[in-house]
């Protein structure tokens, strides 16, 4: 995958460290913006069934020259979804969307633990595994007790956990916990959904280092042994966010950022009380 940074996952495979996440990227545009993204050098890619753009991802992946080995394909399985079999054909429609033999990450999306049935989707995800058409499997927005019952259930450890995770809401007790168990640690929103492009710190150390804050903020994930996927439509911003490897932050950059956590620094939903 050329020189940019990887995390080995705890089944062996390796994943970009920086990736292209396609959330809220209309399906009719979504081929040019992936291919966008691969021509910047993006070979992550992360989408959901529920985003309803597979089908665009595809488009791009076909139509490029770069080998399917060296791309890694995230996506997800739905809420309502979570039954056994239900997860297997989901993950079967999902692969017909993409026009694809093989998915390199498979991902439960949420654990919705109202409707309790997220340990069987996790058995289905096993099962896929096993078949080699999941190549690694992991979850989205679970918390420390849906990712231990998984874990005892099944007895499998998920290789990722896709989580929200921003300057502003670093998920610390979570990313420990990852740590304890061999569970990758990827951001969702890395950029706060844009929202911390303004704060005055990110601001000030960008200015220091003659880069953009959406820079800063990437390279902080990339410093913190985070994997984070970017989303923007935008040519020139795809490339800006790509062109983060060739500088690093320094340790009071890293502390002046550490120091931005809030407790109430969330942006998207709570996975505990998530009603979807
Ligand atoms: P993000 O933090 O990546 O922010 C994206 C927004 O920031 C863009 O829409 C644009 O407005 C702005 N932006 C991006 N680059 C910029 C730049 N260089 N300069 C100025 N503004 C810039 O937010 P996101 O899209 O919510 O998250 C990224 C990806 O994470 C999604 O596309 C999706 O793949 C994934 N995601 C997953 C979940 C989940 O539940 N698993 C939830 C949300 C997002």
């Amino acid at each position: 995958m050329g020189l940019q940074p990887t995390i080995k996952l705890n089944d062996t495979r390796v994943i970009p460290q920086l990736g292209f996440g396609v959330w809220q990227v209309p399906s009719d545009i979504t081929a040019t913006v992936v291919s966008e993204a691969i021509a910047a050098g993006y070979r992550s890619i992360d989408t959901a069934a529920v985003y309803e753009n597979e089908a665009g991802v595809g488009a791009a992946i076909q139509k490029n020259s770069v080998p399917r080995d060296q791309l890694f394909i995230t996506t997800k399985l739905w809420n309502s979804r979570h039954g056994y079999d239900d997860a297997l054909r989901s993950f079967d429609k999902s692969l017909s969307r993409l026009g694809l033999d093989y998915i390199d990450l498979f991902l439960i999306h949420w654990p919705a633990p109202q409707r309790d049935l997220y340990a069987g989707a996790w058995r289905a995800l096993v099962e896929l595994q096993r078949q080699g058409r999941a190549k690694s499997i992991g979850v989205s927005n679970f918390n420390i007790p849906h990712l231990q019952r998984i874990i005892d259930t099944s007895g499998v450890v998920p290789a990722l956990n896709q989580v929200e995770l921003h300057p502003r809401f670093q998920q610390r007790a979570l990313r420990q916990f990852h740590a304890q168990h061999g569970i990758a640690t990827e951001a969702w929103s890395p950029l706060g959904q844009g929202q911390l492009l303004e704060d005055a710190t990110v601001r000030a150390i960008a200015k220091k280092h003659a880069r953009t804050p959406a820079q800063i903020i990437l390279r902080w994930h990339l410093d913190s042994g985070l994997i984070a996927i970017p989303k923007s439509v935008t040519p020139v911003r795809i490339r800006e966010n790509f062109a983060v490897f060739d500088f690093q932050l320094n340790a009071d950059d890293m502390r002046e950022l550490a120091a931005l956590d809030r407790s109430d620094g969330r942006i998207g939903p709570d996975p505990e009380t998530a009603d979807f």
